[in-house]
Formats: structure tokens, C-alpha cells, sequence
């Protein structure tokens, strides 16, 4: 007899909000999906650098989807039920670190790489998807050009998204939230960046406005 752990993750569309997050949730729990995680769609672009499909961070449906989200999850205070990205802003307000790259980490250049069939290495997944100019200039190195796992750290690309990747916590850097989310998903700063320079009109500022708003009773008792 096995037993399996089963975690999911779900990609939040524009059907997810109509369907709500409390179908989404029952759902999760009625199938016994007990830990489970949540990411926004992001844009897809053409080769030729066309917007396909919307943004859905930063925007207002997804952060009312996201604490709408939140509240269930609250209310129902289950301790067996895990939602990584609620579990880990919670840590962070308590003064803890976080565990997902969602938040919390902020550059993700020297710790996540993608290698791709032709020999390219790039970040994150999140990047070589699209075709915005951001994503063209992520690319790190290619296999074939380093001999070591070393030479990933001393290649021009590295030095380049790493660099694009701390300029792009401007918009993060006057956030009362950021000792706590430190700047969030780095592609999803690039989105935000490229929107506004007030990071009250962030996402996870208002998903942190949202959550501490909901527990300070009990951080004061
Ligand atoms: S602006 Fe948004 S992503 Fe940046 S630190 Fe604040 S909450 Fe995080």
C-alpha cells in the first residue's frame, strides 16, 4: 500500500475569477488536496514581441481573488489545509524567512536556472517565454560556451541579469512592505515596474495590506 503527497498548483486565469475562489477551494479540499499553491497567468507574447494575452499582476481581480482567497482559508482554520504563498507572507510579517520565490527573495538570478534543449540557460521559466525585450536580454550563457556549473557566475549574462534584476527594486525600495516581501517575484516586478512607480498600486502590497489588517489583533494580544 503507497501513500502519495499530492500538492498543486494553480494558474489563476481570467475563468478562475468567474469561477471564485471558493469553488476553487472546496475543490482543492474536497479532493483531499490539502497543500496547495497559487500563481497569476502571466502575459504571452509573440516572437515578434506582441502582446497576446492581459496581464493579470498587477491588477485589481487578482488581488481581490487572492485575499477573498485568504479569507476562506482564515476562516476555515484548518491546520492541515497549506497554502504556501499564505503560510509564507504570514512567516515574513512574524519576522521569519520565507521558503517560495514568490516573495521574500527578491533576486532570483543566482539561484534559479532554466536550461533549455538548444544549450541556452536563462532564469526562471518565467522569462524565455515571452518575447518583450526583458526577456530576450535574459539569457544567461549557453552550456556549450562554460565548462563548469562556476562558469554560469562569471558569464556577461549573468552579470547583466543580475544587475537588471537590483535596478528593478527601485519601484520596491520606498515600499513600506519590503523588508518583508523583498520586491517579490523578479519577473513580476518587471510587470510592475513597467506600470507604476507607486508600490501601493502593487499586488502583494495590497495581498500584505489585506493579511496584516486581518492577524494584527492577534500580533497586539
Ligand atoms: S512594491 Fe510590491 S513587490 Fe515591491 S516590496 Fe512592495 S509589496 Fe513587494
Amino acid at each position: 500500500m503507497y501513500s502519495f503527497f499530492i500538492f498543486s498548483l494553480a494558474v489563476i486565469t481570467n475563468d478562475t475569477f468567474h469561477i471564485g475562489p471558493k469553488r476553487l477551494f472546496d475543490f482543492f479540499v474536497n479532493n483531499d488536496i490539502k497543500t496547495f499553491d497559487f500563481l497569476p497567468q502571466e502575459p504571452i507574447f509573440s516572437n515578434t514581441g506582441e502582446q497576446l494575452t492581459s496581464y493579470l499582476y498587477p491588477t485589481e481581480n487578482y488581488v481581490k481573488f487572492v485575499n477573498e482567497l485568504f479569507d476562506i482559508w482564515f476562516e476555515r482554520d484548518d491546520p492541515n489545509i497549506h497554502i504556501l504563498l499564505f503560510k509564507d507572507i504570514l512567516r515574513t510579517i512574524l519576522g521569519h524567512s520565507s521558503k517560495i520565490c514568490q516573495i521574500g527573495q527578491g533576486i532570483c538570478a543566482n539561484v534559479t536556472f532554466t536550461l533549455y534543449p538548444n544549450g541556452s540557460i536563462y532564469p526562471c521559466d518565467k522569462f524565455p517565454r515571452t518575447g518583450n525585450t526583458i526577456v530576450s536580454e535574459s539569457e544567461i550563457a549557453n552550456i556549450n560556451n562554460i565548462k563548469s556549473i562556476s562558469g554560469i557566475f562569471a558569464a556577461e549574462g549573468y552579470r547583466r541579469l543580475l544587475q537588471k534584476q537590483i535596478e528593478s527594486l527601485k519601484v520596491c525600495l520606498s515600499c513600506k512592505w519590503y523588508d518583508k516581501c523583498k520586491g517579490g517575484c523578479a519577473y513580476d516586478r518587471y510587470l510592475l515596474n513597467s506600470k507604476t512607480t507607486n508600490p501601493a498600486e502593487c499586488s502583494n502590497y495590497k495581498i500584505y495590506e489585506h493579511i496584516y489588517n486581518k492577524i494584527k489583533d492577534q500580533l497586539e494580544t
